[in-house]
């Protein structure tokens, strides 16, 4: 597993990954430190790491500041463990996705993919609640009329509405 003694390669640029120590969770993590600081996460490693609410700071104190290789996150990478191929995974943010080892587990995230993972929802849907709010105001508006707004509270339908675009979004 990820957190044998043997350095790993990474799976997207190949150099060696650094074992980092996080010592509050007790857990090895493989980061890419000279490279492109991509993080290869042990089966279910990410689980503790993943919620903005997670402490991380074992991670961004090693990777910020940094300077990374770029490289190609549509490729194809291989598990540093098994040797097999990895399957993308959709993150349920826009334009994340984790390679996966159906075999061991292990999950590799791209450079900022784990900042992304922590803040993407909160950021992504901002805009949208802005969105709803007018949406729903101006047509609330029209059939109230403007002096019986403040009287106006958010009706189910409307929450079910917006679950509704939440989730088609989360796809
Ligand atoms: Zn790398
Ligand atoms: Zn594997």
């Amino acid at each position: 597993m990820a957190d044998s003694k043997k350095n790993l390669i990474c799976p997207a640029c190949g150099e060696e990954l650094v074992k980092i120590y996080d010592s509050e969770k007790n857990i090895n993590l493989d980061i890419c430190l000279n490279g492109c600081g991509g993080i290869l996460f042990d089966n279910r490693e990410l689980n503790k790491f993943d919620e903005k609410g997670e402490k991380a700071d074992s991670i961004f104190k090693e990777i910020e500041n940094r300077t990374f290789k770029e490289v190609d996150t549509n490729a194809v990478r291989k598990c540093p463990i098994c040797n097999v191929p990895m399957v993308k995974m959709g993150a349920g943010i826009a334009g994340v996705e984790i390679d996966n080892c159906n075999v061991c587990g292990a999950k590799f995230l791209d450079n900022n993919e784990l900042k992304r993972i922590r803040e993407g929802v909160a950021e992504d849907y901002s805009h949208l609640d802005s969105l709803l709010d007018n949406l729903y105001k101006d047509n609330l508006k029209s059939i109230v009329g403007e002096e019986n707004m403040k009287k106006a509270k958010p009706s189910p339908r409307r929450q079910f509405f917006e679950n509704l675009v939440k989730a088609y979004l989360m796809k």
